[in-house]
């Protein structure tokens, strides 16, 4: 292949493909495209090439950096987690993301999910309450090339959103809450999607809602754990 000097300066190529690549490509296909559990495949191939793209690993503490690919969420500090990378695959699937979609992340965390979405083309804001990890992210995110005219990162509550970008193609909410956040349903453009965890602290399920003119339609699509929302609209602090 030609090299491309534009490509290679693009903010959508965080690392050389061969890093780790080959267990990248077992965790998608054993996690993500064909599950042998009770888990709805991933099938959009476009989720399937980010998850084989993204270098999971740069964003994991290094003490936990061997287990980058594993089928679980790691902690990342801050009693904090990156989620599951299933869980990543399916809730970005579930965005039904087009290139040049607005988007909005609550709960930046490492920064992963972010690198996902601004690889599938997403016009990214994402907010992160706690700012060691809004910091790190920023740093990390930066470093792996993925910082860009279409990457936002904002420290602060998420529960509100972000009226003054509004509306968004698709909202996503990586921490688990109690009640439907009512602020981001304001904030849907015209068929936009919300994906969020609702349930209780230890078992949520997830949501998607989307919004069809005056109408929202639900869909449920089982269940899962993620760590709590916190402030308005999520949890106690
Ligand atoms: N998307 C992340 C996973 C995040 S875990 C990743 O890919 O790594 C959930 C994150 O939500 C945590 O970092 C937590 O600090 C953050 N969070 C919790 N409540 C929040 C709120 N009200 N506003 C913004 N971020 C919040």
């Amino acid at each position: 292949m030609v090299d491309d000097p534009h490509q290679s300066q693009a903010p959508r190529d965080p690392l050389p493909p061969s890093d780790r690549q080959d267990e990248r490509d077992l965790m998608v296909e054993e996690q993500m495209a064909a599950p042998t559990d009770r888990r709805a495949p991933v099938v959009e191939a476009r989720v399937l090439q980010a998850m084989r793209h993204v270098a999971r690993h740069r964003f994991v503490p290094a003490d936990v950096a061997e287990q980058a690919y594993d089928d679980s969420p790691l902690a990342i500090g801050g009693g904090q987690t990156i989620s599951q990378p299933y869980m990543v695959a399916k809730m970005t699937e579930l965005l039904e993301l087009e290139p040049g979609d607005k988007v909005l992340e609550i709960g930046t965390g490492s920064g992963y999910q972010a690198a996902i979405l601004v690889a599938l083309g997403a016009r990214l804001f994402s907010i992160e309450r706690d700012p060691t990890l809004a910091r790190d992210a920023q740093r990390r995110l930066a470093e792996l090339g993925c910082a860009g005219p279409d990457l936002h990162l904002v420290c602060g509550d998420g529960y509100r959103g972000l009226p003054e970008e509004a509306p968004f193609d698709a909202i996503v909410v990586t921490a688990g809450t109690p009640q439907v956040p009512r602020p981001l349903i304001a904030q849907l453009a015209d068929g936009g999607r919300l994906v969020f965890p609702i349930g209780e602290e230890e078992l949520q399920t997830l949501v998607r809602i989307r919004k069809e003119g005056e109408r929202l339609r639900e869909e449920y699509f089982g269940d899962c754990r993620f760590v709590k929302l916190v402030g308005r609209y999520g949890w106690e602090r």
